[in-house]
């Protein structure tokens, strides 16, 4: 080969790698997703990405107590904050007598996601030999999220209802949830009401974590997320105070 040629080759080879090296994925990073001052909104019309991956998960079953609350799933994580939450909320409910709790869903990625919907594809055609797959799979999204839209992949949302019980709605616990989960920072994400607002069937067991402040001024305006977050984008609901953080100086702020 002459000079010039194994220079172009060497060239082509150099521009190939960096292509490739360009192409493959990017390191996914962890999102913080209580980091902003607005609860994060994640529903049909504002889907997380498939490699989105929320930081700071835990193993239910290494952080909360046993007898407190069944997990029904072992592996079940969920985000740390939220958990906390959960189970001051418990605890709370336990003093009041209201036992027996159980954790169904919490964090799932999109991939899970995925094989929830394809599950219940499968479900609905072989219970209708007729149906193509675009039938089904419409009739599966009534119940399951299409992966992306489910705040179950936030780590926030968790689905809670009585172990054994066929049904949450009308069991004390429910009664129970549904008057105090917002004195702990939840809120019913799909209430009776507002299923054309939040896109998804109203769901007794769904609460979603966003924080005390935002889940009392829900409560009390009886908003659902998309409307609250609306309100405060219109100006129509004054948003929480924010808490100013005072700058700390040097000395640790010590008067003598
Ligand atoms: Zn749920």
């Amino acid at each position: 080969m002459r000079g010039w040629m194994k220079q172009a080759a060497a060239f082509v080879a150099l521009l190939v790698l960096l292509l490739l090296a360009a192409s493959a994925p990017a390191e996914t990073e962890a999102v913080d997703v209580l980091d902003s001052d607005l609860p994060l909104l994640v529903n049909k019309d504002n889907p997380v990405s498939e490699d989105f991956m929320p930081a700071d998960l835990v193993v239910l079953n290494d952080v909360m107590d046993s007898k407190l609350v069944k997990i029904k799933y072992k592996n079940t994580q969920a985000n740390r904050t939220a958990a906390e939450a959960l189970t001051a909320m418990l605890e709370a409910a336990r003093a009041d007598g209201v036992t027996k709790w159980q954790v169904s869903a919490a964090y799932r990625s999109f991939q899970d996601q995925e094989k929830m919907l394809e599950k219940k594809i499968s479900y609905y055609r072989n219970k209708n030999s007729g149906w193509s797959r675009s039938r089904a799979r419409s009739a599966a999204l009534r119940t399951v999220a299409e992966p992306g839209c489910s705040e179950h992949h936030t780590g926030l949302a968790i689905d809670i209802n009585v172990p054994g019980a066929s049904a949450f709605k009308g069991t004390k616990q429910c009664k129970w949830l549904h008057k105090h989960c917002w004195e702990y920072g939840f809120i019913l994400r799909y209430p009776e009401g507002k299923e054309a607002i939040t896109g998804y069937s109203a769901e007794a067991w769904h609460i979603r974590y966003v924080g005390v402040e935002h889940a009392l001024i829900m409560r009390d305006t009886g908003l659902c997320l998309e409307e609250y977050l609306q309100g405060i984008e219109d100006g129509t609901i004054d948003p929480p105070d924010m808490i100013l953080v005072e700058e700390v100086p040097e000395d640790g702020g010590e008067k003598n």
